[in-house]
């Protein structure tokens, strides 16, 4: 059944173009195929061996990159129904939006971007769109997937003025004479509803499911958690409404069902905000969406304060836990490790990264044609235990114990 798309949802048929212009697929939408060229990727696949906040090998139970990807997948297709968007581009932008980070998660990205400070730096987000731009090898026509204008303009998230401007110089000429996808970074203007949507469909997931995997590593407890006033009101009329789940062997269900209770009351705050405020300022096309003053994807001012208040909390007591600190800054050891080593030596990189080094392929344009660039996406896209593996090949040093 085709989608019902209301005027400000993006519509397949009317996408701005791709990159690299391609004859439509006789039985699927542009935004179905974008989303199959997603998951056909290499970089999706490693997705499954990169951290979220667990390092991959500490345990088989936690969220990696790729079931993140697939939680805001879920959450975002399920909202963008109820509001009349494009769920196929919602899933495509959602199991692209992280396709850029690093190993070893915020970590990862910092210790890259300490390293590449020279450089022009390092930013997961910008990778993302570098990845299905440049970096995968799948077309003997072109670099990367070639995606839709719509897709990329939701998976490039936030961009400085310096990194917009680069972009804007690679873009393609699109028919209607509009920029590319760094545009609205110069303009201050928003990207369409489906893109707004992921972003706020990734914080009620990682919010989440950062609480289910902080108690079941022990890090954090469920009697902590009550200190979080919207964990703490589903908490406990989940245990007014099934009082058996005060019993400590069924503290994994309380956990459950609470977290069960918070999400949808997030969903349904969002969709509920998000509906007075497309009632309010009746946008009548993507264009008027783009031109808005604000997004228009929001929580109730009650549910955004709300959530400030968990992601404080889950910062403080999980993310910045010493013993994830701990394990953090030996991972920020491997990846400046690595640098350093195939900087020194590139040819002890696989041979795609070292051959790609050497050609004059267009993606060495975006920021400058270094050594360092290339090593950095080569980094970026190791998995953990790729990462750990080749670090104790090239240092003789075993960080962690596996
Ligand atoms: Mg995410």
């Amino acid at each position: 059944m085709p989608e019902t798309l209301r005027p400000y949802a993006c519509d397949p048929a009317q996408s701005r173009g791709r990159r690299f212009a391609q004859p439509d697929a006789p039985t699927r939408t542009a935004f179905q195929r974008d989303r199959d060229r997603i998951v056909h990727s290499t970089a999706f696949r490693r997705l499954v061996y990169k951290t979220q906040v667990f390092i991959n090998h500490e345990g088989d139970l936690f969220r990696t990159r790729l079931t993140h990807s697939l939680e805001v997948a879920q959450l975002g297709r399920s909202m963008a129904r109820t509001l009349g968007l494009s769920e196929d581009l919602v899933e495509t932008i959602a199991l692209a939006h992280d396709l850029g980070h690093t190993p070893f998660g915020h970590a990862g990205q910092d210790a890259l971007n300490e390293c590449m400070e020279p450089y022009g730096g390092f930013e997961h987000n910008l990778q993302s769109l570098r990845v299905v731009d440049w970096l995968e090898e799948r077309y003997p026509q072109f670099d990367g997937l070639n995606l839709s204008f719509e897709a990329r303009e939701g998976i490039l998230k936030h961009c400085s003025r310096r990194n917009a401007e680069a972009i804007e110089a690679l873009e393609p000429t699109y028919a209607d004479g509009g920029g590319g996808v760094g545009r609205r970074f110069l303009d201050k203007a928003q990207p369409n509803l489906e893109a707004q949507l992921c972003n706020l469909a990734d914080e009620i997931a990682y919010n989440a499911h950062d609480i289910d995997d902080g108690v079941r590593s022990g890090l954090l407890t469920l009697e902590q958690l009550q200190d979080i006033p919207l964990f703490a009101r589903f908490s406990q009329s989940a245990l007014a409404e099934h009082p058996d789940l005060g019993h400590a062997q069924q503290a994994r269900r309380w956990l459950y069902e609470s977290i069960r209770l918070m999400l949808s009351a997030q969903v349904y705050d969002l969709m509920n905000a998000t509906q007075a405020a497309l009632d309010a300022a009746r946008p009548m096309s993507v264009a008027t969406v783009r031109q808005h003053p604000e997004v228009l994807v929001c929580f109730s001012a009650d549910m955004r304060a709300q959530s400030r208040v968990m992601k404080a909390f889950l910062f403080k007591h999980l993310y910045r836990h010493p013993q994830v600190m701990q394990t953090m800054t030996q991972a920020k050891q491997v990846i400046a490790d690595l640098f350093t080593a195939y900087c020194d030596a590139p040819t002890q990189m696989q041979n795609e990264a070292a051959a790609r080094l050497g050609a004059q392929a267009p993606l060495r344009r975006l920021h400058d044609a270094s050594v360092q660039r290339g090593v950095a996406d080569y980094i970026a896209g190791m998995t953990d235990r790729f990462a750990l593996r080749e670090h104790e090949r090239l240092t003789g040093q075993r960080l962690f114990a596996a």
